[in-house]
């Protein structure tokens, strides 16, 4: 598992396009938010490219160097930015100071509702883990209210750990499934959590301390793709299809580098006997691959594979390991996923047409046995023989990376607006302005 976190040069610079363009066209009349602009463009200079001299970031983002000079003294203030080595490269006369990304001391907090588990991941602003905490639970048997109450546990025994660590959380993105309205943190429909319009960020907030960050929900499958577009080891690739399985069988595209939010893809009607889902419909793509068929196909009700109460790691390596040993039921249940599989992959690469489809969830721990038959399907079906391989890889990031998803959007918000942290002082708390 990937627990470096470090995130390939130039693959954030898609992500933060948007607010860069703003900052080249800020309203002059708006002063503070042109400084607000400008600091987010220097932090992310820096994260981008590592450590340089004051004199090497105005010339790289274009700014007056006396500009810079003030904006890098209020990013040590916030505690964001430092002094590094001297820079003695090519230097004509005297060596310049360089200024490196700080920010061991301040990170942002994912947390991830699934079906069976809750999670907390938090990230330094370096990509660092610094905080991974999760819960096996059987969340279907839970109310919404008892649910959020076992996540809010999770998030607030984390922010206390952090803060007597001595470090900052700045905010906490909660990753769950259904539809999400972010704007107001309100999960409309979650069939598989059984949830119709739960208000998620104000139940959570009851649960945590008064002087906690501030709390966005967004939905799992979207945190997981930008988790994986983040850390895919080909920066020049900015289209990315990502599908998860699990009880619940997810997914997002990242196009031109933006994620593309309110993708079902779960529910188109692919499956192939036409049983019924829990959304109300039947046919859909999660009943044929979604874990819960796979789990049926490959072990009788009684199997402890079946046991929800038992963490799904432990399920699952159970299942690899008679898979390894050549189980012929479990090798069957593989096949029949794979083959159901390859059928949904094939609408999407001929809809979207991505260069390539990330597999996560238990797609991606049993990648070894999907990925070959997966490819195969998709080679046999591309029309032209010049046109391009769509390469489908599995996840490297682990069983649930949307925490760690959603903990990389909360940064992001720092990254965009460097003054949510607020200055540090002698003997400061550990609040953060919220906005
Ligand atoms: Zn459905």
């Amino acid at each position: 598992m990937n627990q470096g976190g470090t995130v390939q040069h130039g693959r954030r610079d898609a992500i933060t396009s948007a607010s860069q363009a703003m900052a080249a066209y800020p309203d002059a009349a708006d002063k503070s938010s042109l400084r607000r602009n400008n600091l987010g463009v220097v932090l992310r200079h820096l994260r981008e490219h590592g450590a340089q001299s004051r004199t090497r970031i105005a010339s790289e983002v274009g700014l007056p160097k006396a500009t810079v000079s003030v904006l890098v003294t209020e990013l040590i203030q916030r505690g964001l930015a430092r002094e590094g080595e001297l820079d003695r490269a090519g230097a004509v006369g005297r060596p310049r100071r360089m200024v490196e990304l700080d920010g061991p001391s301040i990170c942002g907090m994912g947390a991830e509702i699934g079906v069976d588990h809750v999670r907390v991941v938090a990230l330094n602003l370096r990509g660092d883990v610094v905080l991974d905490d999760r819960l096996a639970l059987d969340l279907p048997t839970l109310s919404p209210e008892g649910a959020i109450a076992q996540v809010g546990g999770l998030v607030r025994a984390g922010l206390r750990a952090l803060a007597e660590r001595g470090v900052r959380t700045v905010g906490v993105t909660l990753a769950t499934q259904g539809t999400v309205d972010t704007t107001t943190g309100t999960v409309g429909v979650a069939t598989n959590l059984g949830w119709h319009d739960v208000h998620v960020a104000r139940e959570l907030r009851t649960h945590l301390d008064g002087d906690a960050p501030p709390v966005l929900v967004e939905n799992d499958a979207e945190c997981g793709a930008l988790a994986e577009y983040l850390a895919a080891p080909t920066p020049d690739i900015r289209e990315l299809v990502y599908v998860t399985g699990g009880i619940g069988v997810g997914g997002a595209s990242i196009s031109d580098g933006k994620l593309l939010r309110g993708s079902e893809f779960g529910h188109m009607r692919l499956d192939r006997r036409d049983r019924p889902c829990a959304c109300g419909r039947t046919g859909c793509w999660e009943v044929a691959v979604g874990l819960q068929a796979f789990l049926d196909a490959a072990a009788d009700s009684g199997d402890r594979v079946h046991d929800r109460s038992v963490d799904l790691t432990e399920r699952l390596d159970e299942l690899l390991a008679r898979a390894d040993r050549g189980d012929a039921r479990t090798l069957a249940a593989l096949d029949e996923i794979a083959d159901s599989l390859a059928l949904g992959l094939g609408v999407l690469a001929d809809v979207l047409n991505p260069p390539r489809i990330v597999l996560g969830g238990y797609f991606a721990y049993f990648g070894g046995y999907l990925l070959d038959e997966v490819q195969r399907s998709l080679d046999a079906r591309k029309i032209s023989p010049t046109s391009e391989r769509i390469l489908v890889t599995a996840s490297t990031l682990g069983l649930s990376n949307a925490a760690r998803g959603g903990a990389q959007l909360t940064l992001e918000r720092i990254f965009h607006n460097p003054t949510a942290v607020p200055p540090r002082t002698e003997g400061a708390g550990l609040a953060v302005t919220g906005n």
